[in-house]
């Protein structure tokens, strides 16, 4: 049974950008699986919902008009052990995890890192009058959830279009350094990423594409027009000559009295995408890691698709800078952006969990995952065996060929 379920959760549902951080991760398919193991053998609690201030057994309190929900709740939900931090202990630090995944809070109080990438939260951590650590539910359902188990996003949909946005453009050239003029090095990173994401079966729209300039409104309603689309919006950061590091960022949440904007409704979906591409700019491309953030830049407000702009470094920093406008680097954030925006398509796509039972509602607990009969087993068949007449006709063969289609077909 258990074997089974992991077969196709080890191949569909991860998140397969956790799996690329070789931090914790020895065997990053073997980690997933047993991960995805642990968290079919429980049904557990729905997470923290906006609305409702206790779920299950998650015990929401408020500190300083913020809902908190205790660290020990979340390690239960997600069966995480308290972990001791590597290396020098810094003060402030609290890591749990299950030897798959790992959560380290600290030692700045917004400070997450998921698989040692960083996640800049919406609330600083809290203790408790017990020495536990608070985390503020809106951090947890809107950062942790949907990183940790992507398949359970409540909107997920199956990507057909990437709406490329290079940044600026005519008159508005962005930040202009020694180094490097964002607008141009944009533009160039939008073409080659929308070359290579067509060669991988994506539609792609741009929001212009001959250095022109477009108001914001005008690449909303561009991206908004798209059927199936995600939004990635490629800029240059500028800053200290000393900050350097890409950043992702998806729309901040709403304020206390706000008003939702369109873009909330798919926050979640966003920072899935948003960790993804900034795990594959970290892992593929070298970038040093400025984290996942939210911000309310104009364009992420109003999209009606998961969206992100990456900061894809400082141009404002002479070494990165520098590098940003080298062809070579820009060849490796193309790659590493498509990587990403592929591990994210995978996971979004409702086919590829096909199993799971109504999983993606967050608001009530997920039904037990139903496990169907035997997709192929992970295992490669003996060599001896893949060649001989006699076990070509054994259902393991032909088992296995679908599957190695299905891959193939994702990833043209
Ligand atoms: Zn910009």
């Amino acid at each position: 049974m258990m074997m089974r379920l992991a077969g196709w959760y080890g191949a569909w549902a991860v998140p397969v950008w956790l799996a690329l951080a070789p931090a914790v991760c020895a065997n990053a398919t073997d980690a997933a699986t047993k991960a995805a193991e642990a968290a079919a053998e429980q049904t557990p609690p729905a997470t923290p919902t906006a609305e409702a201030p206790t779920v299950g057994t998650w015990h929401v309190r408020e500190v300083d008009g913020v809902e908190y929900v205790p660290l020990e709740d979340l390690r239960s939900f997600y069966k995480l052990m308290p972990l001791q931090p590597k290396g020098r202990k810094v003060a402030g630090q609290r890591m749990v995890g299950n030897g798959e995944v790992e959560l380290r809070f600290g030692p700045a109080p917004r400070e997450l890192y998921i698989q040692e990438r960083l996640c800049v939260l919406t609330h600083p951590v809290q203790e408790d009058a017990t020495g536990d650590l608070l985390v503020s539910k809106l951090d947890v359902v809107q950062v942790i959830e949907p990183i940790l188990r992507p398949t359970y996003i409540a909107n997920r949909s199956a990507v057909r279009t990437v709406v490329i946005d290079p940044a600026h453009g005519g008159h508005d050239t962005g930040t202009v350094t020694p180094y490097a003029r964002e607008a141009d090095v944009a533009l160039v990173v939008a073409t080659k990423l929308g070359a290579e994401l067509k060669k991988r079966g994506y539609e792609v729209v741009f929001t212009q594409e001959q250095n022109q300039y477009q108001s914001p409104q005008a690449r909303v309603d561009k991206a908004n027009a798209a059927p199936a689309a995600i939004f990635v919006s490629l800029h240059l950061n500028s800053g200290r000559s000393d900050m350097k590091g890409a950043q992702t960022y998806t729309v901040a949440p709403a304020g206390k009295n706000e008003k939702p904007l369109p873009g909330h409704e798919f926050s979640q979906a966003s920072m899935a995408l948003a960790m993804a591409v900034q795990s594959s700019l970290v892992e593929k491309a070298g970038a040093e890691d400025g984290g996942c953030r939210r911000a309310h830049f104009s364009p992420l407000n109003s999209l009606r698709c998961p969206s992100v702009m990456v900061e894809l470094g400082f141009a404002t920093h002479p070494e990165e800078g520098t590098r940003l406008s080298t062809e070579e680097y820009q060849l490796k954030l193309v790659e590493a952006l498509a990587i990403g925006i592929d591990s994210f398509s995978r996971v979004m796509n409702p086919a590829t969990v096909m199993q799971v039972q109504k999983a993606p509602v967050v608001e009530t607990p997920p039904a037990p995952v139903k496990v169907e009969p035997a997709p192929p087993a992970k295992a490669k068949p003996a060599p001896q065996k893949a060649r001989s007449r006699k076990a070509a006709p054994r259902r393991r063969a032909p088992a296995r060929r679908p599957a190695r289609n299905n891959r193939n077909r994702r990833r043209r």
